[in-house]
């Protein structure tokens, strides 16, 4: 019998866990030739989130979790499960409902008589999200297909059902920085893609501020593209050509009509202009190198406070690294 392993993120999803819990042990009845592994990863809740993990672990023995000392962010709490998963397949969900547990059929299917790797899925209507979110996303997928080679899918849930392989390959980039929706492009195989409609959240709320996206959207842009770093190559060299006409310019005209003081607003407005992209190339380079000061200590992706998973399938120290 083949074991499925569903990862859950949940950081302060107290409202929505028992609603989850419902609707994938109702999901998971239906496929009875399979069988089932829940890990829960709590990211540091704050709120009753892990009791409640705890609470259903006693009662049935395929629920597990790991949790967090404190909030890693989604991204970390998707590697840990993934890096604690013992199933032939996993799939990764949200704990609110918005990735659909129902699809879960259809995609083990296409892995097994289809022969896909992985099965992802997509929204293709962005309903009920607030319009400057989906304008801003739909930028950012515009923008990272123009300047990565990675492919990026504009709607890509994190909601996938993966092979082992498929997972043992990504557990193989154990970068600091994680950006998913890339990684899983970056691994190759053969992606199945589903469509749905947006569903919106079953109870509580996001957790995803406008401006932590935004900052998400840098590290992927940072991850997965060396762009903004030719562009700010590119502006110096074009810079510098401008410079060798004018100074011609400038040397000529001295020459020939000698040099009546004159021109002080423009040059000052040159030297802000300059100044100006000077500082935001060093903003860029910056950016490069502060991903790489992250990535250069190792630091542990997570750390596990506590698990009910096995001895055997826990990490050596609690505070625990895959990088080391
Ligand atoms: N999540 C997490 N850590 C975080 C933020 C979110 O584990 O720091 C989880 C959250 O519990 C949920 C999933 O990631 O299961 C998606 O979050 P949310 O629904 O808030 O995002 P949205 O669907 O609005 O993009
Ligand atoms: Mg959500």
């Amino acid at each position: 019998m083949k074991l499925i392993t569903v990862i859950v993120p949940c950081y302060n999803e107290q409202e929505v866990l028992p609603l989850f819990y419902q609707e994938i042990t109702r999901v998971a009845g239906e496929m009875s030739e399979y069988q089932f592994e829940f890990l829960f990863v709590d990211d540091g809740s704050r709120d009753r989130t892990l009791e409640l993990a705890k609470e259903l672990a006693e009662k049935d023995q395929r629920v597990k979790y790991i949790s967090f000392s404190r909030n890693f962010g989604k991204e970390a709490a998707m590697y840990a499960g993934l890096s604690q998963s013992s199933g032939d397949y996993v799939a990764i969900m949200d704990a609110d409902l918005q990735d659909p547990p129902a699809m879960l059929p259809r995609m083990v299917q296409a892995i097994e008589k289809e022969g896909y790797d992985s099965v992802a899925t997509r929204r293709v209507t962005r309903k009920g999200e607030p319009p400057i979110r989906s304008f801003f996303a739909r930028r950012f997928y515009k923008l990272m297909h123009r300047i990565s080679k990675t492919e990026i899918v504009d709607g890509a849930r994190d909601y996938r059902l993966m092979t082992r392989q498929f997972v043992d390959s990504l557990l193989e980039l154990g970068e600091y920085n994680r950006f998913s929706k890339g990684l899983f492009g970056w691994v190759g195989y053969r992606t199945k893609w589903l469509e749905f409609e947006n569903v919106e959240r079953a109870a509580g709320e996001t957790k995803w501020s406008f401006w932590k996206l935004l900052l998400y959207s840098f590290e992927g842009i940072v991850a997965f593209s060396e762009a903004p770093l030719a562009l700010s190559a590119v502006m110096g060299v074009l810079f510098c050509l401008l410079a060798a006409i004018f100074i011609v310019f400038v040397v000529v005209r001295t020459l020939m009509f000698g040099d009546p003081v004159a021109g002080w607003p423009s040059l000052i407005c040159v030297i802000l202009l300059i100044g100006g992209i000077q500082l935001f190339c060093i903003g860029i380079l910056g950016e490069y190198l502060a991903k790489t000061y992250l990535e250069v200590k190792k630091r542990p992706i997570y750390i596990c406070k506590e698990t009910n998973l096995p001895k055997s399938r826990q990490p050596e120290t609690e505070a625990h690294s895959q990088l080391g």
